[in-house]
């Protein structure tokens, strides 16, 4: 029985460098945010791949109609695209984070690279606001040793997620509604989308409908939405 067992590890092995690499939760190569105990009544709705014309300002009407706040995670040539997008985030007191210039898997990337990666989204979030980001979330989830320690000596904290609502893919509504539903437990940071890495212009009309929808129901069951920063106040260390 020796090889299957020799078998079993390997495939274990790999299945956990696997999740070590693009788990969203796992805290192996770097230690990062990715939501409070569960049963806590808050939620942070996440939303990367953006500034994103038309969705994000669809999405801005919706959160602004809700009153609430939401943290969204740039793509910095994005950014230098359309700077006016991302300083109407400003107004309605969001908070953002820097998701690299064009999208890379960081389990790929060389030091220099990721350095580039990093700086040059900050400098243009800082053009367009004013402010270099304090957040960062690494593209796919994917890292390696040493990427977060490189965000952080940039005065930046990892931020992940532990509910994923599958928008890149799903084309309704109620399928990202369904992914919600079924991983909300209290205290999450769910992972959403107003733009897409591949294009400018992607169409997350659905992402804003489910936005709508998920905002009305968990605020009548007694949750608050909040930004990151404002979730990271309340973790437990
Ligand atoms: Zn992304």
């Amino acid at each position: 029985m020796l090889i299957p067992l020799i078998g079993v590890g390997a495939a274990a092995l790999a299945s956990a460098a696997g999740y070590h690499t693009m788990g969203p939760t796992s805290q192996f190569y770097g230690r990062n945010f990715s939501g409070l105990a569960r049963g806590s009544r808050q939620l942070a709705l996440t939303y990367d791949d953006g500034p994103n014309d038309p969705h994000t300002g669809h999405l801005l009407d919706v959160l602004a109609k809700h009153d609430v706040r939401a943290t969204f995670f740039l793509i910095g040539r994005y950014v230098a695209q359309r700077p006016d997008l991302v300083r109407r985030h400003l107004e309605f007191g969001n908070a953002l984070g820097n998701h690299t210039w064009d999208h890379p898997n960081l389990i790929f990337s060389t030091p220099p690279s990721l350095q580039e990666q990093l700086e040059k989204t900050s400098k243009a979030i800082a053009d367009a606001t004013g402010a270099a980001p304090k957040l960062f979330r690494p593209p796919f989830g994917g890292r390696r040793p040493g990427v977060f320690q490189t965000a952080r000596a940039m005065g930046m904290t990892p931020i992940m997620w532990n509910v994923t609502c599958y928008d890149w893919s799903d084309k309704t509504n109620e399928t990202i509604e369904r992914h919600a539903f079924r991983q909300i437990k209290g205290g999450n940071v769910i992972l959403l989308h107003d733009g897409g890495h591949k294009e400018f212009g992607a169409d997350r009309s659905w992402t804003v409908k489910a936005t709508d929808n998920l905002i009305r129901k968990y605020k009548d069951e007694g949750y608050s939405f909040v930004t990151i920063p404002e979730m990271m106040e309340h973790r437990r260390l």
